[in-house]
């Protein structure tokens, strides 16, 4: 449960509370003796020091020991701990906050492809594949990078295949919008050989324009039609230099939604060498539709589920049953017809049988599982699969999720209540408003996402972007969900704004609880992980556009500054 004055409570099951209250008592007991023993290595002293505990209480200053906070309290409290060998940080008045987490990230953004985060405008978007045709061998796939929405640009639409083919009449174009979409120049279809006569794959959608010819887009599975050059491979430095970047926006904890055991063999690899500067949760994706070669998948990768520590853990089972923006699942049909006479619903990307089969394989193998469902029909799918599930052995308790969430019926509730679900909830809307509206219509996009509805039913939300369908900054969530502003519609569906303290909790201590972590880190208490950020402003008053503009001076992870603004 969660509310205005509270924090996730550990579980629904006394039992488990009183564990866990044992447990962070006996640290705060332990930490005290320690204390005594030994001077903390940090004090930050003079500052605004928001808690975000149960009681949400505000101190004055923090120690550090050993990675973990010892004591908060007044400034002369803490003081009187230093040693001669203890760091002062005199924060002169800023406020700290517990260290931000995004709980569905699957990277920070860019990449080698063709850069159009900056664009504003179609000729924007043309002038930049442009450049890149110029630079290319006669017959190069020019592919552009995925952190971008159409909702940046003036004409708040895609470019289709005709705009492309303007810039580009010969070399094959893919233009990649978020994860969900592409759009294809003339010699892209061609060379895929994708026609009008193609016919619809399964779980994906080939679109076409009003007059019934193809414009270039290509929705969920339809991708598969193509096959793009191969991404570079991943490496330490590069997942090294995004964490940077994340740190830099005040993330200290990050869940990756779904990524491959060759990205998970990596990350151990950075936590053996002690060079993570953020503490992950991967849920792994396997490409399995069955249960028999989801079994075959997990065998082969090696990987149990839960493994790891503070620093690097495995989270659970990414599924998905919609598409996204274009494709999201609905009981009732999109407002744009797409030419086909209002009946368009949407993109299922997994059928109910082989879903149900996968999900109840996982909860037998003791998986978590966490799936993408965006519109209610998706969220009706997943909702039968789980319960058949649960028939088996019951998921309360286990903190399944439904990631996204953007519209829920009434009748679904209770049967999420049932099931104790989590959800991960995103700031979608923030960016891509105009396009919801456009797709299912103004009532329908306002609700997306109704974080007060959870959380006025006792959901625990936790917080996250999406990125790079979203870009990352965690103050932009934080922004949206106080506000329910968006980059380019205005406020959108005010009946779902929550409070500063709840968005706080919703982007720390929630997301904590997510992975089964409330009582090591999302609040700054003694015993807990010292992972922290430090922001100029009060952002428990300032105005909501300021805390959409707010940048940290300042982020700590285990103690350690992964991150100090340059003065
Ligand atoms: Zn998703
Ligand atoms: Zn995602």
């Amino acid at each position: 449960m969660i509310g205005t004055t509270g924090r996730a409570s550990v579980s629904g099951e006394p039992n488990a509370r009183l564990k866990a209250s044992r447990y962070l008592l006996f640290f705060v007991a332990a930490s005290l003796l320690h204390a005594q023993a030994a001077p903390p290595d940090t004090i930050l002293v003079n500052g605004h020091v928001i808690t975000v505990d149960a009681r949400f209480s505000i101190a004055q200053a923090i120690a550090i020991k050993d990675g973990r906070f010892t004591a908060v309290g007044t400034d002369a409290d803490i003081r009187t701990l230093a040693g001669p060998n203890t760091t002062t940080i005199d924060l002169h008045g800023q406020t700290v906050i517990p260290g931000l987490a995004d709980g569905h990230l699957h990277d920070a953004g860019g990449g080698p492809g063709v850069d159009l985060s900056r664009a504003r405008s179609i000729p924007d978007v043309l002038t930049a594949i442009k450049a890149r045709v110029q630079q290319s061998a006669a017959g190069e796939v020019i592919v552009t990078n995925s952190d971008w929405h159409e909702a940046q640009l003036e004409e708040q639409r895609l470019p289709y295949r005709h705009d492309l083919d303007s810039v580009s009449p010969n070399n094959p174009v893919v233009v990649v919008r978020g994860g969900h979409e592409y759009v294809l120049n003339s010699a892209a279809l061609a060379k895929w050989n994708i026609k009008k006569d193609t016919p619809q794959p399964a779980g994906g959608r080939i679109t076409r324009d009003e007059h019934g010819e193809l414009n270039g887009e290509l929705i969920d599975r339809a991708k598969a039609l193509v096959t793009l050059p191969a991404a570079p491979k991943l490496t330490i430095e590069a997942l090294q230099a995004q964490h940077r970047k994340l740190n830099e926006a005040g993330l200290t904890s990050i869940r990756y939604p779904g990524a491959s055991v060759e990205q998970y063999r990596l990350l151990q690899e950075m936590a053996r060498r002690g060079v993570l500067t953020i503490r992950v949760n991967q849920l792994m994706r396997f490409n399995a539709d069955s249960a028999a070669s989801m079994r075959r998948a997990i065998a082969a990768s090696g990987v149990k589920p839960d493994e790891g520590d503070e620093w690097l853990r495995v989270g659970g089972m990414k599924l998905g049953v919609d598409g996204g923006f274009e494709g999201g699942w609905m009981r009732e049909p999109y407002a744009e017809p797409w030419g086909e006479r209002g009946t368009f619903r949407g993109v299922n990307t997994m059928k109910q049988a082989p879903f149900t089969d996968v999900v109840k394989e996982l909860n037998r193998e003791g998986w978590r599982v966490a799936t993408h469902a965006v519109g209610d029909a998706a969220i009706d799918e997943v909702l039968a699969a789980y319960e058949s599930a649960s028939a088996e052995q019951s998921i309360r308790g286990k903190r399944w999720t439904i990631e996204h969430g953007f519209i829920v019926e009434p009748d679904q509730f209770p049967r999420m209540k049932a099931l104790d679900l989590v959800i991960s909830a995103q700031n979608h809307l923030y960016l891509a408003g105009p396009s919801l509206v456009k797709y299912w219509g103004a009532p329908r996009a306002s609700r997306v996402t109704p974080m007060r509805d959870y959380i006025d039913r006792g959901f625990v939300v936790a917080g996250g972007t999406d990125s790079p369908v979203v870009p990352y900054p965690p103050f932009w969530v934080i922004y949206h969900f106080v506000s329910r502003g968006t980059i380019s519609g205005g406020v959108m569906g005010a009946d779902q704004k929550v409070s500063r303290k709840e968005a706080l909790q919703v982007e720390t201590i929630n997301n904590a609880y997510l992975t089964f972590e409330e009582t090591l880190k999302g609040s700054i208490e003694p015993g807990k992980l010292a992972d922290l950020v430090v922001v100029p402003e009060d952002i428990l008053t300032v105005p909501d556009k300021d805390v959409e503009r707010m940048r940290p001076s300042q982020t700590m992870v285990g103690g350690k500054v992964v991150y100090r603004r340059a003065s």
